[in-house]
């Protein structure tokens, strides 16, 4: 196959998982087009994916973005589980001799922008408020039609289309890929409090409020986020000092879906586009991230027809995980919400369980990357 630098590449969106690609891409001398439907990156009030964890930053190292996510970021320390605010269970990553901790929180825009920068000192930006609005023609030679924000259309016919354009993909109902899978009828309340102090940010914690769930992530010095499972959450929650404001409220149901193949003919897809699930264990957008490193690295060797069979497997592994884990939080029957109340305690004496966690929080129940040297 045809090695990467003479062949035109369309990356189809520019949130996190098509500016890795753009990146990743471009640091080995391609030169893909990046367009994307929004004005620009995630706003920074909206927190989104917040968790960045090791298997990201271990992909990242090679384009530089892991230094200046550690920069920014704040690593979490400790994960805590309580039953009614009660303390069930405290999982203390400081302990462990891993290369990074398992997980750090970011919010998305910022992710985003370094990404951003390090893409513009390779002379790539982003065709912002371009959209893909259709793609016709054989999978193998896809023509696809843009349009930008003043109506203009453009046709192009690029030797490789991917799609990492989010969970509405067009280019996935374009191309014929199904998107099989089943959502929840369980609405997701969120909110970011800013407090007018500093907080403590350096662990994560779920309340288990039987019925219902609240968890509590740090966004950034003086802010957290809420996310729970019972609409009247707000009420619930006992803020650290006094609320400066509530920079972004949402709410959302949640599905889990993925493509059958991440590939057809010379059409791929990565992230959100090939599969969505909850976003407990915060793997979205590290998933995705970890799509966008293996296909550029294939499209450097020639071998992107891999694709799919390479990172099959994992988006499996991912989805199974999350879909338990989300099965464990939402618990509702008070037989098992009370033998889950029971057992977690004992956990701390099973290390190897609590390892098993940190392993997959941290991202590392995924093969590793095999063009980094020692990765794990
Ligand atoms: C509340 C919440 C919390 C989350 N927390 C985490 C977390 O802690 N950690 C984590 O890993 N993940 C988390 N996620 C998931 C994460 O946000 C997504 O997995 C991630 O944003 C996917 O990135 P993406 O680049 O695939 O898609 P998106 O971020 O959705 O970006 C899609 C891009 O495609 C563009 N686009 C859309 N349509 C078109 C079109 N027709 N033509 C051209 N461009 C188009 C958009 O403009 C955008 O640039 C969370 C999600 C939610 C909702």
């Amino acid at each position: 196959m045809e090695k990467g630098s003479e062949r035109s590449i369309l990356i189809a969106g520019a949130g996190p998982v098509g500016l890795t690609l753009a990146l990743e891409l471009a640091r080995r001398g391609l030169r893909p087009r990046i367009v994307a439907k929004a004005k620009g990156p995630t706003p920074a009030n909206e927190s989104r994916a917040l968790g960045v964890n090791a298997r990201t930053l271990t992909l990242l190292e090679e384009c530089g973005a892991t230094p200046m996510i550690l920069h920014k970021a704040r690593r979490i320390n400790r994960f805590r589980i309580a039953s009614r605010g009660k303390q069930l269970l405290t999982v203390d990553t400081a302990r462990l001799r891993w290369r990074y901790s398992p997980l750090y929180a970011l919010p998305q825009g910022e992710t985003e922008n370094i990404l951003l920068g390090l893409l513009s000192r390779l002379h790539i930006a982003p065709e912002w408020q371009t959209a893909v609005e259709a793609v016709s023609g054989d999978v193998e030679k896809p023509q696809v039609t843009l349009r930008r924000a003043d109506g203009a259309t453009e046709t192009v016919s690029p030797d490789i289309l991917v799609g990492a354009d989010g969970a509405h993909s067009v280019v996935r109902e374009n191309c014929g890929f199904a998107f099989p899978g089943d959502s929840m009828d369980m609405p997701f309340y969120l909110a970011d409090y800013r407090y007018i102090h500093p907080v403590e940010t350096n662990y994560a914690e779920g309340n288990f409020l039987n019925p219902g769930v609240l968890a509590r992530i740090p966004v950034s010095e003086d802010t957290l986020r809420y996310i729970s499972t019972r609409e009247d959450y707000e009420t619930l929650i006992e803020h650290p000092t006094d609320v400066r404001d509530r920079p972004w409220v949402s709410s959302f149901r949640i599905s889990f879906r993925h493509v059958e193949t991440m590939g057809r003919g010379n059409v791929f897809l990565a992230g959100d586009a090939a599969h969505v699930h909850s976003p407990i264990g915060a793997r979205g957008m590290n998933l995705g991230i970890e799509d966008a490193c293996w296909l550029a690295w294939l499209i450097s060797e020639g071998r992107e027809a891999e694709y799919s069979d390479l990172r099959m497997p994992a988006i499996q592994t991912v989805i199974q995980a999350t879909r338990r884990n989300t099965a464990f939080v939402t618990l509702s029957n008070p037989v098992l919400t009370t033998l889950r109340r029971l057992v977690l305690p004992w956990m701390k004496l099973f290390p190897a369980s609590t390892r098993a966690v940190l392993r997959t929080i941290s991202g590392r129940d995924t093969p590793a990357p095999p063009w980094i040297p020692g990765a794990k």
